[in-house]
């Protein structure tokens, strides 16, 4: 069941793995059995200020490359995850509990995926010529903005990681990436392959360690030009006022309270089918998840049969096991969080439907495991249907008219993603121009792409990964004149005469 060997791994700085400044370390545990898998350098400030001075050093080397020498880099990359694809995916199974047919066919892929991507659409970035006058050329050139702190979060602990990483590294950024305590051991596995790659020693380096110290330390450096941050709302918030003693850029990808919105003449399969993917993919542990289902009245009991029925049958168990859909959890005290919710949701009224405790088999007995579990007659004030869970539990509640599902969809501080189900695409084109969110989806739930932008809006954060239009977030646009006549002939020179 997983990696049981408990190894040791060094924060990752300047091409090589090395202990922390202060010497201790924190353990990493397989959430299936709560074993010990690893013991990772405890990170210092000190080691923050060595990571952003070997990315420094490495930044112009890097950044003086033509993007065509990056990007082959980026391509020998994404040969080398895919080579490393067994070990990849047992490596984050292990740490995270994520089922290995999904590390295996999702996450590694995706990373390999990433790199590709991005090592193409670079080389495709221009600036623009602007018509100014006869008297001059004027034109804008593209230039990395130089040290990248990346924070992210455990839900997809590589995936997060190389979203921002590939992106900043092709505009010719350098980064020290800060991944969650609970989950670091893939993103110092990366960082090794990156070095394999041919990617500059000190170009991407890896310091461990709680959010509170490095985290914050990272975010507060004066060599560090900007944060690419994905993780939940308060920590984003926090980290916009320690980044704001130095003006410095944040993007943020934050939390999610996501609605499907089911109008009477959707196909019921079809949403049935697409409310299991949206709220059980990744246990739920998606901030895109699919936790507020809200159905038109006359549609609710069909619904709620077929959702609980395409359900029901979720294997959970040893993610090791190739035929595992569900896995644990990755930490104890997140258990208990959705345990929390899952009593407040009893308790406010919301009618149990399927799932709702630890399940109860012999090969789940020792991790953090959770059913898949839905909720009937939910409202959208219950404590469950506000709050993030970030766990296996979606709420359905009902709707009178397509207005009021739009409405319940938008009462919610968050604004990162929303799906609505319908045969008539006019009005569901109508209703995805009125939800207040970063994407909606019609006929589905939960699809990114390399080519989609993806990135919220109100509570859930701005700016954006994925797609061409996040290059923008990782270069800084320079305009540069060149008077081109010598002739003092430009309109308000007269001013001073
Ligand atoms: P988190 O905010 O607790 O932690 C994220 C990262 O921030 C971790 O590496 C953590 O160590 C670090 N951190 C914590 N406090 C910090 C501080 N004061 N300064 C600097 N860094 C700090 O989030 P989490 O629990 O790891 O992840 C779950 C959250 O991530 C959910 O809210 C989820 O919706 C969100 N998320 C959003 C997206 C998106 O694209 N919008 C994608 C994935 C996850």
């Amino acid at each position: 069941m997983g990696t049981t060997e408990c190894k040791h791994y060094g924060a990752y700085i300047g091409g090589e793995q090395v202990d922390a400044s202060g010497g201790e370390t924190f353990e990493v545990t397989n959430p299936a059995n709560g074993q010990c898998i690893a013991t990772v350098a405890k990170c210092t400030e000190a080691d923050v200020d060595r990571a952003v001075a070997a990315a420094a050093a490495a930044g112009p080397g890097w950044a003086g490359l033509p993007v065509s020498e990056r990007s082959k880099a980026l391509l020998r990359l994404s040969r080398i995850i895919m080579e490393h694809q067994e070990e990849l995916a047992a490596l984050e199974t292990s740490q995270h509990g994520s089922p290995i047919r999904k590390t295996m066919g999702f996450d590694v892929p995706l990373c390999a995926e990433t790199f590709e991507y991005f090592a193409g659409i670079a080389r495709a970035m221009t600036g623009d010529v602007l018509p100014v006058g006869p008297w001059a050329r004027s034109f804008t050139v593209k230039e990395p903005l130089g040290v990248i702190g990346v924070i992210t979060p455990w839900n997809f602990p590589t995936l997060m990681v190389v979203w921002k990483l590939a992106a900043a590294l092709v505009t010719g950024n350098t980064c020290v990436v800060k991944p969650p305590s609970v989950c670091p051991l893939t993103s110092i596995r990366l960082a090794e392959l990156c070095t394999e790659a041919g990617i500059p020693a000190g170009a991407v380096n890896v310091i461990t360690g709680s959010g509170e110290t490095v985290g914050e330390a990272l975010v507060r450096h004066p060599g560090v030009a900007k944060i690419g941050f994905t993780g939940d709302t308060a920590t984003g918030k926090r980290i916009m006022e320690v980044a704001s003693c130095q003006a410095k850029p944040v993007g943020l990808e934050l939390g999610g309270k996501n609605a499907m919105v089911v109008l009477a003449d959707a196909d019921i399969d079809a949403a049935a089918e697409g409310a299991v993917f949206g709220s059980f993919f990744n246990s739920g542990q998606v901030c895109a998840t699919s936790s507020r289902i809200f159905v038109q009245e006359s549609r609710y009991e069909e619904f709620a049969e077929k959702f609980v029925a395409a359900a029901k049958g979720l294997r959970v168990g040893d993610p090791m096991d190739p035929a595992t859909v569900i896995g644990p959890v990755p930490f104890g005290a997140h258990r208990d969080k959705i345990e929390r919710y899952v009593a407040s949701a009893k308790k406010e009224g919301a009618t149990l439907l399927l799932g709702g405790g630890r399940p109860d088999t012999p090969e789940t007995q020792d991790g953090y495991y959770f059913e898949p579990t839905i909720f009937g007659n939910a409202t959208n004030d219950m404590e469950f249907m506000r709050d993030e869970v970030f766990g296996p539990v979606s709420g359905i509640a009902t709707f009178a008219s397509p207005e009021e599902g739009v409405a319940l969809a938008n009462a919610t501080p968050y604004g990162l993603s929303a799906s609505v189900w319908t045969e008539d695409l006019r009005l569901g084109l109508n209703l995805a121009n009125q939800l207040q969110v970063g994407t909606v989806w019609l006929n589905e739930h939960l699809m990114l792409f390399c080519e989609t932008p993806w990135g919220g809006c109100k509570q859930s954060g701005y700016g954006k990964d994925l797609s061409t239009m996040v290059l923008e977030e990782y270069v800084h646009t320079k305009h540069i004149y060149i008077d081109t006549t010598g002739a003092q002939v430009k309109p308000w020179y007269g001013i001073l005469k």
